[in-house]
């Protein structure tokens, strides 16, 4: 039986060295959260952001403009955040409307500001392994390999999935601990062949329960990012998830079957309660570290823009 990588443990270590961090500042730190529109499920995200914040003692701003806001509207929300001096992080739920170029977006905000680290001036620290804000999904992960001890140092690690958001970065950040590291994606011929030639495997792709056993080289660690909602309770039961959709009316499912990942795996983290407790408490850590370096607690982590 494999080992179970609970990040709901890392999450909670994680915010508790926070709260000390947010204590010994002269003033709270801030963070504006920026959302478009009323997708039910950025609303929850956006909820459960706001909620983590005041458990902390960070002091947060919800802006909801308006859902035929245009471009030009978002660069005047971004430009009056990025004068704010309450607030030190920002973030603007993705997606965003098709009319609105997200791009630009994010281009205008402060990269001082940047609490979730997509701002292409982070995102080059990041390329060049400079300190920096970083991705929050990616660099949990990175907390959750260290916390359980997995090594990463000349261990063969791929990367399913190339998004701006998780794959890029991720395989970034395992290469700049010393992983040797590949990238796959929709295009990669024979994935399986791949996928087990990893001692690290990180899926991000979004595809439920593609990645069985015949993927996974025993004995490997296995981070599912994955997170796909499957409201049929036929399929929930056949994926092992009858309990939790019996619970809620519905399950969670990751990139990897979860049944196999308990058997072929050495250590695997489950969907959910692995991944995703840690994006949240990653966005908290870079807020505080933006709040302290504005506060001059501790040196800038980057050269400015
Ligand atoms: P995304 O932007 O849709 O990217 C998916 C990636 O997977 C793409 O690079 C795509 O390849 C690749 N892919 C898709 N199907 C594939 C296949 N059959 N074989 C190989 N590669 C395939 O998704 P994302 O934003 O990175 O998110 C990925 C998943 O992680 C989603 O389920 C999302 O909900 C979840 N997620 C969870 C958290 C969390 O906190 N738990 C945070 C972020 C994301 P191409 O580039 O070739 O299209």
């Amino acid at each position: 039986m494999s080992q179970v990588l609970d990040g709901t443990v890392v999450r909670d270590q994680i915010l508790e060295k926070l709260k000390l961090r947010v204590a010994r500042l002269g003033r709270p730190p801030g963070l504006a959260v920026v959302l478009v529109g009323n997708d039910p499920a950025s609303e929850q995200y956006v909820r459960n952001k706001i909620l983590a914040c005041q458990k902390l003692g960070i002091h947060s701003e919800k802006i909801m403009p308006a859902l035929d806001s245009t471009t030009e509207d978002m660069l005047e929300v971004v430009e009056q955040i990025n004068r704010n001096p309450k607030i030190d992080g920002v973030l603007v739920q993705m997606p965003l409307p098709k009319q609105i170029d997200a791009h630009r977006v994010l281009a205008a905000l402060d990269p001082k500001k940047d609490a979730d680290g997509f701002h292409p001036i982070n995102v080059g620290h990041l390329v060049a392994g400079r300190p920096a804000p970083r991705a929050c999904t990616p660099s949990g992960i990175i907390e959750l390999l260290k916390y359980y001890r997995v090594k990463m140092e000349g261990r063969k690690a791929v990367v399913l999935g190339r998004s701006d958001i998780v794959g890029k970065p991720m395989a970034l950040m395992l290469l700049q601990e010393n992983a040797t590291v590949t990238i796959c994606h929709s295009r990669t011929i024979h994935l399986e062949d791949e996928c087990r030639t990893a001692d690290i495997l990180v899926t991000a792709m979004g595809r439920p329960a593609i990645i069985t056993a015949e993927f996974i080289s025993p004995g490997a660690t296995v981070i599912d990012v994955g997170t796909t909602m499957i409201s049929d309770r036929e399929d929930a039961i056949r994926l092992g998830k009858g309990e939790e959709f019996q619970k809620k009316g519905f399950a969670f499912v990751g990139d990897v079957h979860p049944l196999d990942a308990r058997h072929g795996a050495g250590a695997f983290t489950p969907v959910p309660g692995g991944v995703g407790p840690l994006t949240i408490a990653m966005l908290m850590s870079n807020t505080v570290m933006l709040a302290e370096e504005r506060q001059g607690v501790r040196e800038a982590v980057r050269v400015s823009a």
